[in-house]
């Protein structure tokens, strides 16, 4: 910029007699912007800085992980609370602020990022992850539309065609990313109304196990059926679908005489209760048969794939029309990046099509995508490069032999559990969780499965009370059980011997204050 100054020059004898007029330029970049006018617009230094003062409190705060309690769940009201403000006027240092996040906002809640978090379905959180948001961020192209980053877009839609390799699709499957696993299972459901059913589709029928995750019935409600239209079918001792009882509800529904329209069959590959994966290649032959739509969530379970284990056990997901991954889980990602993949590109594109005047052209080759073509948004953050940058700076093999120990350390446990008498194993390990419970101490002293739900549930509370590990327990029919799920890529055997640990001495504690 220019900076104009006015110069008096005053002869030495006090007169003036005369003016100059100098001007000064300020030798700054061109096109640099000045803060004192435009302090949205931040200056070199002030970026650079404020960059090192994060990267140290990052660093410091991960390095801390391990240390930290696996959750911290007292005081949050009042956290929240202290927290209200209105929109201020004015500004305040970046530094002040920076310190509010980390040293106030932080730390009440869930260690979700440390190693000890083996509760609900980890992550973990990849630090790649971050500095590719960053970028994107920074760099702010827009990736809804090809055309307008053309170069991005392709790296995003790489990360799509691997992972329509890795479950076994044909080259004409495509998919997009999204902020999670309901909002793919709930672009699966759409896209699948649309293909399967005509424009008034309330006599349409989704059928599930009743262990299916509730992301399922929300997708369901949200695409217009009602709620009683989705068959929650019972399961088997391991937790899989029943397949007598769900050809009996197609047939029941089919014949009837209700007009119920079978459209819709999920498949888990992984259930969030207890990792238990249905029989895919049998669902599969069912939806050919009854030619519904076959879709299976795989949000916790699906990056399994990756391993040899994981493969043995998805046999028939290559045959789905549409599968659920969550990157934010089995690929460690931080959170909002979910996955829908399709068998064919163009039913996400029929399901989606609407024009209008104002937008630039559009792609409609199989080679290229608009993502606005495939889902419900428009604008939205550039999600790839936070799954591209770890996978192509470390290879999926870095990924398969974290995600075998994650295998590895799930059946080590299991193992461990089963020596401690008064604990039984309600659910064996088909991934990475374990269900168990203290099982009724027997020798007269008779406890209602009630009175046992309480002893779990404090049994529970005192394993978490140790706050080196934090896990959640969950209902299966009438019982109360506890889980561990290991997924973090933080987590590895010294906190599992933690966890072991915690809960032998919190079965004693418990066993110890029975009323005997
Ligand atoms: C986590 C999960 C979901 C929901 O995914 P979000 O990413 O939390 O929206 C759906 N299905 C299964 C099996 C899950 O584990």
């Amino acid at each position: 910029m220019i900076r104009v100054t006015y110069t008096a020059l005053i002869p030495p004898e006090g007169r003036a007699t005369f003016c100059t007029m100098t001007l000064e330029t300020r030798r700054t970049d061109p096109g640099q912007a000045d803060p004192d006018l435009h302090p949205l617009e931040l200056s070199p230094e002030s970026m650079r800085h404020m960059v090192e003062a994060v990267t140290e409190q990052i660093v410091t705060y991960i390095q801390s992980l391990p240390d930290q309690p696996a959750a911290r769940v007292e005081g949050g009201v009042e956290l929240a609370r202290s927290l209200v403000e209105d929109l201020p006027e004015e500004g305040a240092p970046f530094r002040s602020l920076i310190d509010l996040v980390f040293e106030r906002a932080v730390p009440t809640g869930f260690n979700t990022a440390g190693p000890g978090y083996l509760a609900y379905i980890p992550g973990g959180g990849l630090f790649h992850s971050a500095l590719a948001d960053f970028i994107a961020d920074a760099v702010n192209r827009y990736v809804g539309v090809w055309m307008a980053a053309p170069g991005l877009v392709q790296l995003e839609a790489n990360v799509i065609r691997w992972f329509n390799q890795m479950v076994g699709f044909p080259p004409e499957a495509g998919g997009l990313l999204t902020s999670g696993g309901s909002l793919a299972n709930f672009t699966a459901v759409v896209a699948a109304r649309r293909e399967r059913l005509p424009a008034d589709f309330l006599a349409g029928t989704l059928y599930a196990s009743d262990q299916v995750h509730h992301s399922v019935l929300k997708a369901a409600m949200l695409a217009g059926f009602p709620p009683e239209n989705v068959r929650q079918v019972p399961v088997d001792d391991q937790f899989r679908i029943r397949l007598d009882a769900l050809e009996d509800h197609i047939a029941a529904d089919r014949t009837r005489g209700t007009g119920a329209q079978p459209f819709f069959l999920v498949g888990s590959a992984g259930t969030t209760n207890t990792g238990a994966v249905d029989d895919l290649a049998a669902l599969a032959s069912v939806a050919e048969r009854e030619r519904m739509w076959f879709h299976v969530d795989a949000a916790y379970g699906g990056f399994f794939m990756l391993t040899e284990r994981g493969r043995s056990r998805f046999v028939g997901l290559e045959r789905a029309d549409s599968i659920t991954l969550d990157p934010h889980k089995g690929l460690f990602l931080p959170y909002g990046t979910g996955s829908l993949l399709v068998r064919s590109l163009e039913t996400l594109r029929r399901a989606h099509r609407v024009t209008a005047d104002y937008m630039p052209a559009l792609q409609d080759s199989n080679e290229f995508v608009d993502y606005c073509t495939v889902s419900p948004e428009l604008s939205r953050d550039f999600r790839g490069l936070r799954v591209w940058l770890p996978l192509k700076m470390h290879g999926a093999a870095a990924f398969r032999t974290a995600l075998d120990e994650k295998l590895d350390l799930t059946e080590w446990i299991t193992e461990e559990l089963r020596t401690i008498e008064e604990l039984e194993i309600v659910a064996e390990p088909q991934l990475s969780i374990v269900a168990f419970a203290l099982r009724s101490p027997g020798k007269g002293l008779n406890h209602g499965p009630e009175e046992l739900n309480q002893r779990n549930r404090e049994l529970l509370h005192r394993i978490n009370a140790k706050q080196r590990v934090y896990l959640t327990g969950t209902q299966l029919g009438d019982r109360f059980v506890i889980r561990i799920c290991v997924l973090s890529f933080r987590t590895h055997q010294d906190r599992m011997l933690a966890a072991l640990d915690d809960i032998r001495r919190s079965v004693r504690e418990v066993i110890a204050r029975q009323p005997d």
